[in-house]
């Protein structure tokens, strides 16, 4: 049996092609999902572009994509607890479940995750096979478009939550999909200012109408809008969600002593940072890879179901067989989150 996938076909840029390859055999301990709708990642499109660490980490040819929500369509006789009709989605990293962390419990912290269609076939076709113990059972109140996007929504969740925010001032460098959710996030669990960064004023806009204070820094300052804001001694929480190496210097030069930061944005280089600012402010700072399994869709879930609203960060909705377009709008920056449709013409 055969169907529609979107499949990196070689190892250079470009070479993203809707074809029909087989529908993926289900093991003992797999679910077999219809895809119904995904999302492009920053990561799908370094994948398309072809950046190093594609070339370093994607076994081309593969099919790629790991934001989703689809139908369990099968189930293996080990996946427990899973049947035909249930919506779900899933969590993108596989866990080797032997090392140390994982056999404690804390998966995310898994020294050897291989990744849906990053290091094996991915989401972005009619069907996609992923072990029982990856899948997440949707709570079916939230709307699809937003269950396909639980993965960055998590890494967001993940963040924000990784320390106390009520009734702090937040610092976000970077108004990209991720940091957009995050200033909806951190409103709704009581901070008390949000203010965001970008040199994107498509993205700062949207960023605004979850309620944050934003600051082009092309032309704007983040000193002047903690002045207008009342704030005097610095920010509380920084959430780095730019992967820019001046804006993780700006954050800490802006933090309050013993201020928290949570570091997400992934840098493509190394860079330089003043460690004494970390010393004599007294900061601390976290890494951030994935969500907490499954702490964080736990969490996610609840919040969404309690009031919580981040579709406002979804702007392009597209067919699959359009899925270039999509890419094309990605990078050119002026969207949120876009949702691509699965759902018709499937076999
Ligand atoms: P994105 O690339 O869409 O957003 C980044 C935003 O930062 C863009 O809007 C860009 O204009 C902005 N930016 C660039 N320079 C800036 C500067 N100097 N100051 C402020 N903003 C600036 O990415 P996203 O999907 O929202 O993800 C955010 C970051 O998190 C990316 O770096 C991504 O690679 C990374 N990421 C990390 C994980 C993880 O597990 N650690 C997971 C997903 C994404
Ligand atoms: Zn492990």
């Amino acid at each position: 049996m055969k169907m529609d996938a979107i499949i990196k076909t070689g190892p250079k840029p470009g070479c993203l092609e809707l074809t029909r390859a087989d529908i993926p055999a289900v093991g003992d301990g797999d679910v077999l999902i219809k895809i119904e709708k995904t999302a492009i990642c920053g990561t799908d499109l370094h994948i398309y572009d072809w950046n190093e660490w594609a070339e370093k980490t994607i076994p081309a040819p593969m099919i790629i994509g790991h934001e989703f929500v689809g139908i369990v369509a099968a189930a293996g006789k080990n996946a427990r607890g899973f049947k035909e009709g249930m919506l779900v989605s899933g969590e993108g990293h596989i866990v080797c479940g032997k090392c140390r962390n994982c056999l404690a419990g804390r998966r995310h912290l898994c020294r050897d995750t291989s990744g849906i269609g990053v290091n094996r076939p991915g989401v972005f076709a009619q069907y996609a096979a992923i072990p029982a113990t990856n899948v997440w059972i949707c709570d079916e109140r939230i709307p699809k478009d937003i269950s396909a996007c639980f993965d960055p929504l998590g890494n967001a969740v993940h963040s924000c939550l990784s320390y106390d925010a009520v009734g702090e001032d937040i610092l976000i460098t970077g108004a990209g999909p991720i940091g957009i959710m995050s200033a909806a996030i951190m409103k709704h669990i009581g901070a008390r200012n949000v203010v965001i960064t970008d040199v994107n004023p498509y993205r700062l806009k949207l960023a605004e109408k979850m309620g944050a204070y934003t600051v082009d820094i092309r032309n704007e300052k983040i000193v002047d809008a903690m002045r207008k804001l009342n704030m005097k001694e610095g920010f509380d929480i920084g959430l780095e969600m730019s992967g820019n190496a001046e804006a993780v210097r700006q954050m800490a030069a802006l933090m309050i002593h013993g201020g928290k930061i949570a570091l997400l944005g992934i840098q493509d280089r190394d860079m330089s940072l003043n460690l004494n600012e970390i010393i004599f402010g007294g900061l601390t700072i976290k890494g951030i890879y994935g969500r907490e399994m499954y702490e964080t869709w736990y969490k996610t879930s609840s919040m969404l179901t309690s009031g919580l609203d981040v579709s406002g960060v979804i702007t392009h909705r597209i067919g699959y067989k359009n899925f270039l377009t999509g890419f094309e709008i990605m990078k050119s920056g002026k969207c949120g989150k876009v949702i691509m449709d699965w759902s018709g013409g499937a076999e």
